[in-house]
């Protein structure tokens, strides 16, 4: 949690505190968004780069967005301060602890090296030996499991995105999935076909953001044309009755993200949040937190944010389960989380 976050009171502190040892994966986390301000600051002045804030204070007053961009401006711009493998070890061990705090058992991790490789010009080795390495300490320190998706950047010139599938050829088993993020409209899936179709030679899985600011035509896209197995966000596909019917018949998962949403100005407030009424049509959620740095909480507060709004808990354990379901783990992990999940029900009474 960061000292921004408004929307924690303290009947959400009590139920975040009892969601936080619910067992879970969380499926939608972008490494660079969980960049606290504290680790911001250290990492600028070990890298000896400039901010525009002098205090955490000024930065802190930074994290109120009106929309997709205003957040990424923010966030693009604290991004300067990774500049090693180090750096990319720390913010990745950083989130590991919080995760572990919040019941996560598995993570499957969105990191963005277009942005690092010719933006901040940090070398793609140096990006995933840390957070490689990351994952090696968290898994034994912490518990948690890991995988990386590499996720392409939708608005930046599509000839790096091919350059940095080159890059991530000759290590391509260090990487599990292929994602797209950043500014979805206006930067439809149909643009990226060619590096899902090489993406996907490369034995990766595949998926992608659609639907969150963009229309529910996006996610058709994401199906039909990159293949995605999951769709992050998605939560436009009830503007249109026919593609809902066809993700329920697939049971395509959704990887929603409630605070995300909420300090977007995706919806109006997290009552209004039509993640209940997706539930009941029988669309397969999961509840993840995407940028937690920026967005006031981590996977529990998602949930307990659901709770308070009236979520009863049987039905966010529910969720959990398919978090489980949703994720690229293999037979044995997900075998030995669904029975930490049962074990978490059975003594909760779920
Ligand atoms: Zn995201």
């Amino acid at each position: 949690m960061n000292d921004t976050n408004d929307t924690t009171n303290d009947d959400e502190k009590t139920a975040r505190d009892a969601l936080a040892t619910m067992p879970k994966a969380e499926l939608h986390l972008h490494i660079e968004g969980t960049l606290e301000p504290e680790l911001a600051f250290e990492l600028a002045r070990r890298n000896d780069v400039p901010l525009p804030w002098g205090t955490l204070d000024e930065l802190r007053a930074q994290y109120r967005f009106e929309n997709l961009q205003s957040f990424l401006d923010l966030y693009y711009a604290l991004m300067r301060t990774l500049r090693t493998a180090d750096d990319f070890r720390d913010l990745m061990l950083a989130y590991l602890r919080r995760a572990a705090a919040d019941g996560v058992m598995h993570a499957e991790i969105f990191f963005d090296p277009q942005v690092h490789a010719f933006t901040d010009h940090v070398a793609y080795d140096d990006v995933l030996d840390g957070l490689r390495e990351g994952l090696r300490i968290g898994e034994k320190r912490y518990g948690v499991t890991g995988a990386l998706i590499l996720s392409l950047v939708r608005d930046m010139d599509v000839a790096t995105a091919d350059r940095i599938l080159d890059m991530a050829q000759a290590r391509k088993d260090e990487i599990v999935g292929i994602g797209l993020d950043s500014a979805e409209v206006g930067y439809p899936p149909s643009m990226f076909v060619d590096q899902f179709a090489r993406a996907r030679s490369f034995g990766w899985h595949a998926v992608a953001h659609a639907g969150e600011e963009g229309p529910a035509d996006y996610i058709r896209q994401a199906l039909d044309l990159l293949h995605a197995e999951r769709i992050d966000h998605g939560i436009h596909v009830l503007d249109d009755d026919e593609l809902e019917a066809r993700l329920i018949r697939d049971r395509i998962p959704l990887t929603c993200c409630p605070l995300s949403n909420l300090r977007l100005q995706v919806v109006g407030s997290i009552d209004d949040h039509p993640l209940p009424r997706m539930v009941r049509d029988g669309l397969v959620c999961t509840i993840n937190s995407d940028d937690p740095a920026y967005f006031g909480g981590y996977a529990a507060a998602n949930y307990a944010a659901l709770a308070g709004a009236g979520m009863p808990p049987d039905t966010l354990a529910a969720l959990a389960a398919n978090s489980i379901e949703a994720s690229f783990a293999d037979d044995a992990d997900k075998e030995r989380m669904r029975a930490r999940l049962a074990d978490w029900r059975d003594a909760h009474g779920l």
